[in-house]
C-alpha cells in the first residue's frame, strides 16, 4: 500500500484546526504548525509550534489571521523550508495584491501555489463542507485540486493567481453588510417587544433568510448551535469581519468601484473591534446596538 501523502497545516485556529483533523482523518498524514499552546487541544495529531522541518510535506496549507501573517510565514519558514516542488495553498483571508506576490514568490522557487479562501465556518471546516474560491495556473489548480476536494465540494477556480481572494473579499462585504441587517433587525425586533425566536422562525421561511440570520442568530438562546448561544466564541471573530470588511474597501479604492454599504459595515465592524478587542464572534456587536435604545 503506497504511503499516506504528507501534508501540513500552518495554524491550527478557530478554522485550520477543523481542517488538519479533517484532512487527518480523510487520509493525509498531517503536521500541525501554531505556536499557540492550546493548538494541541483543537488538534488531535502531530503538532510543532513553530515550522522546523517541513522536508517530507507534499502539501503545505496555511490558514492564518492576515496577509502579514502569511507573508511572514512564507519567507521565513515555509519558502526555505519546503521541499522543491511542493503544492502551496494558501487558504486564509487576504488582500489581493499580498496573495498575487506570494505567488509569484513562491513560483520564482519552483512552488506550485494557489489562492484558495473559504467560506463556511468551523462546522463546515470540520466535515468537508467548504467553499473554495480558487485562482493560480490550471496546472497549479489542477494538482491542488485532490485537497480542495477534500476541504469542500464547491470549488470555483475564478482564473489568475490572486483572483480568488477577490471574489473572496466581494464575497465577506455581502457577508458583513447582511449582518449589519441580521444584527439591526433583531435590535428593532426585540425593542418593540417581539418574541425573537417567533421572528427567527418567520426570517428563516421568509424574504429576510441568510447563511447570518440562519446560523448566526445574535439573540442568545435561539438557535441552540449559535456563537449567540455558547458565550458569543467564535464562530468567525468580530475582529475577522473588520478585517475583511476593510479588505473590499482596498478592493474598491483600487477598483475604483464605490461600495458605501460596505464602508459603513467596515467602519462599525473596525469600531467595535477596536473598542473590544473583537475576539469574540461577530455577532457579539449585537449586545452593543441593544445597549444603546429600546423598551
Ligand atoms: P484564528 O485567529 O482562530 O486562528 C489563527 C491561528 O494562527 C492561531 O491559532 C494562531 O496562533 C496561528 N498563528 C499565527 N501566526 C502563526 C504562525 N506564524 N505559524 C503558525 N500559526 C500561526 O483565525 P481563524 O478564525 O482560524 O481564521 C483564519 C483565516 O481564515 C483568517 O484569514 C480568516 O479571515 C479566515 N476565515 C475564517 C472563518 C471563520 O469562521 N473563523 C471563515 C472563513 C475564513
Amino acid at each position: 500500500m503506497p504511503d499516506r501523502p504528507k501534508l501540513a497545516v500552518i495554524g491550527l485556529g478557530t478554522m485550520g484546526a477543523p481542517m488538519a483533523q479533517h484532512l487527518q482523518a480523510s487520509g493525509y498524514q498531517t503536521l500541525g504548525v501554531d505556536p499557540d499552546p492550546g493548538a494541541a487541544d483543537r488538534f488531535a495529531g502531530a503538532v510543532a509550534p513553530e515550522v522546523t522541518d517541513l522536508s517530507d510535506a507534499d502539501v503545505i496549507v496555511t490558514m492564518l489571521p492576515e496577509g502579514r501573517h502569511v507573508q511572514e510565514a512564507y519567507e521565513t519558514t515555509i519558502l526555505p523550508a519546503a521541499p522543491p516542488g511542493a503544492m502551496l495553498i494558501e487558504c486564509s483571508t487576504i488582500d489581493v495584491e499580498t496573495a498575487r506576490s506570494l505567488n509569484a514568490l513562491a513560483t520564482a522557487k519552483g512552488f506550485a501555489q494557489v489562492d484558495a479562501p473559504v467560506s463556511g465556518g468551523p462546522e463546515a471546516a470540520g466535515n468537508g463542507g467548504l467553499s473554495l474560491m480558487v485562482g493560480g495556473t490550471g496546472q497549479d489548480v489542477a494538482r491542488a485540486r485532490p485537497v480542495l476536494q477534500v476541504l469542500g465540494s464547491r470549488i470555483t477556480h475564478f482564473g489568475a493567481p490572486g483572483s480568488g481572494q477577490a471574489a473572496k473579499a466581494c464575497h465577506n462585504m455581502i457577508c458583513g453588510i447582511t449582518a449589519m441587517a441580521v444584527l439591526e433587525g433583531f435590535a428593532l425586533a426585540e425593542a418593540m417587544g417581539l418574541d425573537p425566536a417567533q421572528f427567527h422562525r418567520l426570517c428563516a421561511g421568509a424574504a429576510a433568510q441568510s447563511w447570518t440570520l440562519e446560523n448566526r442568530c445574535p439573540v442568545p438562546g435561539v438557535v441552540p448551535d449559535a456563537p449567540a448561544s455558547n458565550g458569543y466564541a467564535p464562530g468567525f471573530a468580530a475582529r475577522l469581519m473588520a478585517k475583511d470588511l476593510r479588505l473590499a474597501q482596498a478592493a474598491s479604492a483600487s477598483s475604483g468601484q464605490p461600495t458605501p454599504f460596505g464602508a459603513e459595515a467596515a467602519r462599525v465592524f473596525t469600531e467595535f473591534a477596536n473598542a473590544t478587542g473583537g475576539a469574540l464572534d461577530f455577532s457579539s456587536l449585537y449586545s452593543e446596538l441593544r445597549k444603546t435604545g429600546g423598551t
